[in-house]
């Protein structure tokens, strides 16, 4: 199949010809034709799939297609609201890709920096606004934004809106939202509480579901280091240093530790950033385009910051450690082989994680094959070695007697 197939317009259908995209991928294929029908709808998906394109080209065709938006000034007619920065930025650059050649006019607007550039930038007139919920609604409530003409409105990620508690942010926004209108909804996952909020947002819609095990466990080359927690450090710059990867996404429970493996990085001559949650946004973003440019090879990041980062042909992801959420395992090696493209995620594995690693063979339904390495020796002395003290049954510790007369009580405490 061929976007062609799916009666998309010349001018875009150019500007994804120009960047190199040949064929729709499946939750492309299937949504774009509901999309352009007019119809609502639920994507069940994730970043990964291809699904910025497949709800950013109908809602570019819609807009290409409307006789009267030439004649008046440009006001927002579609909204797309999504939980990050990084994921509002990514997205803006797909619309002003994909609607390179179709006078489409976008804004971006995310909290944690100074609101004034994204006033002026809507202040031009925009037909698209891409937004977290808490910036939306600032700008929504200081009268620099309406959403009177919006026709338009996709909600993006709702799984992580409501993990990140933007659920009453949304229900607001949904009030000022006009009634008729064409509605998108994604999730990742789809538990009852996005179901009931999926239900407030959507009229009669179609549903399309893309299961990542599909999109991204299969494709992607897994490995796994059976690694004792003290030899990780070495054992990541030794995969760096021998497989030379363009680029390398690491994964780290905490903020922490990505700080840290960034400095013994630096100690082994191995240039590195990190991003999370404690970095500001200029640093992040900073680090995410020295690494998107090339100049970075390595990237540390905690799972929050790191979710939906589209770093085309990212070449390997390694989980440094292990999620204890077997989901946030597969959204972690989605990271590469976007698309139609092939990756490679490698994964470390302490002792102590191998129930983590249970859960997520589970639900992957694959065995993740072991590699061997050279420090694989302090694992197997750690995996044999005899329960920690803290385990082992505690000996009866005898009661000391109550002294029977005053003088020998002061001999005890002496
Ligand atoms: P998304 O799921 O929207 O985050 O997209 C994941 C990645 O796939 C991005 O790097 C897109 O540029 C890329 N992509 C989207 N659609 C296609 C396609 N039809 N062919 C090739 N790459 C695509």
């Amino acid at each position: 199949m061929t976007f062609k197939d799916l009666a998309i317009v010349a001018p875009i259908l150019s500007a994804l010809e120009k960047k190199g995209y040949t064929s729709p991928t499946p939750i492309q294929q299937q949504a774009i034709p509901i999309l352009l029908a007019g119809k609502d709808l639920m994507g069940c998906a994730q970043t990964g799939t291809g699904k910025t394109a497949a709800f950013a080209i109908p809602i570019i065709q819609h807009l290409y297609n409307d006789p009267q938006r030439s004649k008046q000034k440009r006001t927002i007619k579609a909204l797309v609201v999504t939980p990050t920065r990084e994921l509002a930025i990514q997205i803006d650059e797909n619309f002003v890709e994909y609607g390179a050649f179709a006078n489409i006019r976008t804004a971006v607007v995310f909290g944690g920096v100074k609101q004034n550039a994204q006033v002026d930038t809507l202040r031009k007139g925009v037909d698209v606004l891409i937004a977290t919920p808490g910036r939306l609604l600032d700008l929504m409530n200081q009268g620099h934004i309406s959403l009177r003409d919006v026709a338009y409105f996709v909600l993006d990620e709702a799984d992580q809106m409501l993990d990140m508690g933007f659920v009453h942010d949304i229900k607001k926004l949904l009030t000022k939202l006009p009634k008729k209108r064409q509605s998108l909804f994604f999730s990742a996952t789809m538990p009852a509480a996005i179901v009931e909020l999926s239900n407030k947002i959507l009229g009669n819609y179609e549903r399309v579901t893309i299961q990542p095990q599909q999109t991204t466990a299969e494709r992607v080359e897994q490995g796994l280091f059976f690694v004792s927690k003290s030899d990780k450090p070495e054992l990541l710059s030794h995969i760096i240093k021998s497989r030379k990867p363009a680029s390398v996404l690491v994964f780290t429970r905490t903020k922490h530790g990505a700080d840290k493996v960034v400095k013994y990085l630096s100690r082994v001559k191995i240039t590195s950033a990190a991003i999370h949650g404690n970095k500001s946004q200029n640093n992040r973003q900073a680090a995410l385009n020295a690494f998107k440019e090339g100049k970075i090879k390595v990237l540390i990041a905690t799972d929050i910051a790191a979710r939906g980062i589209d770093v085309s042909e990212l070449e390997l992801v390694i989980n440094y450690d292990l999620p204890n959420i077997p989901e946030t395992y597969v959204h972690r090696i989605g990271r590469t082989g976007r698309a139609n493209a092939s990756g490679a995620s490698l994964s470390f594995c302490d002792v102590e994680e191998r129930p983590y690693l249970k859960d997520i063979e589970k639900l992957i339904k694959q065995k993740i094959p072991v590699l061997d390495h050279p420090f694989v020796q302090a694992y197997e002395e750690k995996r044999a070695a005899p329960p920690p003290a803290a385990f082992k049954t505690p000996r009866k510790v005898e009661k000391p007697k109550k002294p029977k007369w005053r003088g020998a009580r002061k001999e005890v405490k002496r």
